[in-house]
């Protein structure tokens, strides 16, 4: 089966110790993830690519209990639908990235506990593509 990436320009998966690819701006040190052209903080154009930490602590998170509303990259269906945890994650001292999480159960979850970045099967499209998404698991 073939396999590809979600929104392949945000990491360097499939490479081995996969990072998320954010960008960094030289005037003002804000960090951005997804990369922009541009820097959010001071619109400066003095951006340049960043590797960001594979490891992070929780900050928050909340659980998706039905199929999230249009624009939504999954196929699932009401019925066929698993409700996931959907976490803020600090990475590093750098910046916060939003991403699902690997434990559905909100109950196993708790600020400050360790995660590292994986990627996990998110849907199989209409050519028999494997989709992967990025998403952060418990060490
Ligand atoms: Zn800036």
């Amino acid at each position: 089966m073939t396999t590809k990436a979600l929104a392949p320009d945000v990491s360097t998966w499939p490479a081995e110790d996969t990072q998320l690819v954010g960008s960094h701006c030289a005037d003002c040190a804000a960090t951005t993830w997804p990369q922009q052209p541009r820097c959010p903080r001071c619109s400066g154009a003095n951006v340049s690519e960043l590797l960001l930490p594979r490891r992070g602590t929780l900050v928050a998170w909340t659980t998706q209990g039905f199929v999230p509303k249009q624009p939504y990259a999954g196929n699932e269906t009401a019925a066929t639908f698993t409700p996931f945890t959907f976490g803020l994650v600090q990475l590093g001292d750098v910046v916060r990235v939003e991403a699902r999480l690997t434990e559905s159960d909100p109950a196993e979850l708790r600020p400050g506990m360790e995660l590292e970045l994986t990627f996990v099967p998110f849907y199989v499209d209409e050519d028999g593509t494997e989709i992967v998404t990025w998403a952060f698991e418990p060490i």
